[in-house]
């Protein structure tokens, strides 16, 4: 069977109790690959230029560097977080939000163009709501530093996401110079990016001192980490009494089936990542990147086209079936073995 390696755990980064404690809420049980070498880098103080599939938790980087660092000052901003498009930007504060839970005096704001200025001028003039983390694009950003609003002073952090995309487009890439020139010399900057071509790594690095480079690209890890993975064969009349069978052994506390038919899902899946509902079925659609936090059963009752759409625990029932599977253990080094009778629920 396959096992995920689990060297690291995230108690292992020597972080905030607080923070551990809110790791565990969000459901993340052990750092992903980019996490486990990038994490010690940042919070060892080292500028991080860091790339990594999409996909893989570079959010939690400098999320948790960032939060883990702060010792927040009422009225003082003291990180800033640049990225590309408001929605990012959005998505960036909120995990800012889940992971300083119980860090209640640390606030994080958003802030970007297309909306009226003046709220955001509110909250910067107000030292009740002003924020110690300020995530927004480069435009809004500069245009509250110019007028004063936003102070740079004592930002001690300095974050790019997806910096390619950043650093790419002129004007974006002069605005975050400007940014970056009202902030103090001495500080750590961090950049991540899914790509970053020969090109644009001179262009970060200019941002930064002696930085620590760091590439993951290990897709056997990003899909498979951490999941053990058995098939069944059997005939396609026997799927369902073996998946009611399994539904009735097994101990989860939410679990996935896939299947191939289409349907309209969106409210179903809701309601099950509200922990209304513990059984989902889904197509693939959410077979890549699927974020509920309490899954530790994923069936497969229709085995995959490709080895692209892998997810685990097969239903084999015919020859093609088995094709896909050899392919998908060889694209993903793993051996998939047959189901056992029992499988201790303590392993999964
Ligand atoms: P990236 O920025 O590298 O594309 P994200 O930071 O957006 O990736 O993370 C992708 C998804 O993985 C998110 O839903 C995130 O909550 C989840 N995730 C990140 N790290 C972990 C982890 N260690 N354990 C479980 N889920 C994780
Ligand atoms: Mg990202």
């Amino acid at each position: 069977s396959y096992v995920g390696v689990h060297s690291t755990s995230f108690r292992d980064f020597l972080m905030k109790p607080e923070l551990l404690r809110a790791i565990v809420d969000c459901g993340f049980e052990h750092p992903s690959e980019v996490q486990q070498e990038t994490i010690p880098a940042a919070i060892n103080g080292n500028d991080v230029l860091c790339q990594a599939k999409s996909g893989l938790g570079k959010t939690a980087v400098f999320v948790l560097a960032t939060l883990n660092k702060i010792t927040p000052v009422p009225g003082a901003v003291s990180t800033i977080v640049l990225c590309h498009t408001r929605e990012l930007a959005f998505q960036i504060r909120n995990e800012y939000v889940r992971f300083s839970k119980y860090l209640p005096d640390i606030k994080t704001e958003v802030f970007y163009g297309g909306v009226a200025i003046k709220k955001d001028q509110e909250i910067l003039s107000d030292k009740e709501k002003c924020p110690n983390i300020v995530v927004g694009t480069p435009g809004r950003v500069l245009q509250l530093v110019r007028e004063k609003s936003l102070r740079l002073s004592s930002v001690n952090s300095f974050v790019i996401d997806e910096c390619d995309k950043v650093l790419d487009s002129l004007d974006m890439r002069r605005d975050v110079q400007d940014i970056f020139l009202a902030t103090p010399h001495n500080k750590q900057v961090l950049m991540f990016s899914a790509t970053l071509s020969k090109e644009i790594r001179p262009v970060c690095k200019k941002f930064m001192q002696d930085p620590r480079e760091i590439f993951v690209d290990d897709e056997a890890k990003l899909t498979l980490h951490g999941l053990q993975q058995y098939y069944v064969t059997l005939t396609e009349k026997d799927k369902n009494r073996k998946l009611s069978d399994l539904l009735d052994s097994l101990e989860f506390n939410q679990v996935v089936i896939f299947v191939k038919s289409q349907e309209e899902r969106i409210a179903k899946y809701k309601e099950f990542k509200d922990f209304t509902k513990r059984i989902m079925v889904a197509t693939d659609i959410f077979g890549r990147g699927i974020d509920v936090e309490r899954v530790n059963i994923v069936i497969n009752y229709d085995i995959s086209d490709s080895a692209d759409a892998v997810s685990p625990s097969p239903f084999v029932s015919t020859e093609e079936d088995k094709s896909v599977l050899e392919s998908v253990q060889e694209r993903f080094e793993v051996n998939v073995t047959e189901l056992p009778a029992n499988i201790d629920p303590k392993t999964y």
